[in-house]
């Protein structure tokens, strides 16, 4: 069918992903393989780019939240010290 992803082998057109720790990798991959005769197609990184952007970007957020804890804890002391 036109527009849909084939297998070069089988021609069959559901994939599946698997994790894979290929020899000599030191970290995993995901690939993605036919799921009727599992020849690989393609491989995308086991730590996905944008889910690991979401992540630091919640990071900068507590780390942001935390700083203004911080401030305004030290606003308390500097008062006090003043009163
Ligand atoms: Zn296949």
């Amino acid at each position: 069918m036109f527009g849909m992803s084939n297998c070069a082998k089988c021609g069959g057109t559901l994939f599946k992903v698997v994790e894979q720790s290929p020899y000599g990798s030191n970290f995993k991959l995901m690939f993605v393989q036919c799921s009727a005769c599992n020849v690989p197609i393609g491989v995308v990184n086991y730590y996905d780019t944008g889910a690991q952007l979401v992540e630091q970007k919640q990071l900068i957020k507590d780390f942001g939240s935390r700083l203004s804890n911080v401030e305004s804890m030290l606003g308390r002391i500097i008062r006090s010290l003043q009163s």
